[in-house]
């Protein structure tokens, strides 16, 4: 039972936009000359390979393969192509490919990879393994606030109101502890039971005893959960999706949003979040985030 409901969540779960987006930002990763698999694309995500189909589908729904060999890949301006002819099976066999198996040995090969019978000769020396990530929360319905901090310093954090529930089959709590399992994500929940019953199905988690962010914080750092003190511009406060730089040239995304104050456009920098297009600069509220956080080192 215990494997069967570790496999349901993604398809229960209404996470596919995100995971795919996930997925593809490691895929983009991966250098010219080098492949990576399925499973360590699931291993970086999520602590374990066992996700390694759920990313194969991901990656077969990339919008934008490569068409023709290195067309797109060489510097700035290279997007949107995202190179997931890199991809390829554990056991070294280059797997599917969207335009043909064909295409994918022919891009692999100009790339110089060696592909003997549709497999990847020197294997080991040519896998690309991405380097460890931080850690990752998922947080219950009474935790909003401590979820927003947390992206604000750069923790990916899924916070349980952002979990749709498809079927009303399962509930929210039994959901949460499977997600958290699934991803190997550490579990914040301000509720006994369920950290009690996400412990049985083996998922770190801490139990947060205070109703104040800051102390929620010190909360996290007493359990030896190495945090980040410092605001960073990678991810939307508001959704969790990643956040970019904005550039000269993209003016038009700040003038487009009532609360950019037009005095400071063009003379500091901006991001914006990639999925909800909210829009990001380092203003007074992070000048007293930063005062606050200092109280914690
Ligand atoms: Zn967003």
């Amino acid at each position: 039972m215990m494997g069967l409901s570790l496999c349901l969540p993604l398809e229960k779960l209404n996470m596919n936009e995100n995971f795919q987006a996930e997925v593809l930002n490691l895929v983009k990763q991966i250098p010219c000359g080098k492949v990576t698999t399925y499973g360590e694309i699931a291993r970086k995500l999520t602590g374990s390979v066992r996700a390694a189909r759920a990313v194969g589908r991901a990656v077969a729904k990339n919008p934008y393969p490569v068409i023709k060999p290195l067309q797109g890949l060489r510097g700035r301006g290279a997007e949107p192509h995202i190179p997931c002819h890199r991809v390829v099976r554990s056991d070294g066999n280059v797997g599917g490919y969207k335009l043909g198996v064909d295409r994918k040995i022919k891009l692999l090969s100009e790339e110089g990879i060696e592909i003997q019978g549709g497999k990847v000769a020197n294997f080991a020396q040519t896998l690309f393994r991405f380097k460890e990530g931080t850690v990752r929360f998922v947080t219950d319905r009474m935790l909003g606030k401590l979820s927003t901090w947390l992206r604000i310093l750069g923790y990916d954090t899924v916070y349980a109101a952002d979990i749709a529930i498809k079927n009303g089959e399962e509930d929210e709590d039994n959901a949460l502890a499977t997600f958290a399992a699934h991803e190997a994500r550490i579990l914040l929940t301000r509720d006994k039971n369920l950290a009690a019953s996400a412990r049985k199905k083996g998922v770190q988690c801490v139990q947060i005893e205070t109703a104040v962010v800051m102390t929620q914080l010190k909360e996290l750092l007493r359990h030896n959960i190495p945090l980040n003190l410092e605001p960073v511009p990678v991810r939307c406060s508001e959704c969790n999706a990643r956040i970019r730089k904005v550039e000269a040239s993209e003016e038009d995304i700040l003038k487009d949003k009532s609360y950019v104050p037009p005095n400071m456009i063009g003379k500091r920098d901006f991001w914006v979040c990639e999925r909800c297009g909210r829009v990001y600069w380092e203003g007074s509220h992070w000048r007293n985030m930063r005062e606050q956080l200092k109280q914690l080192k």
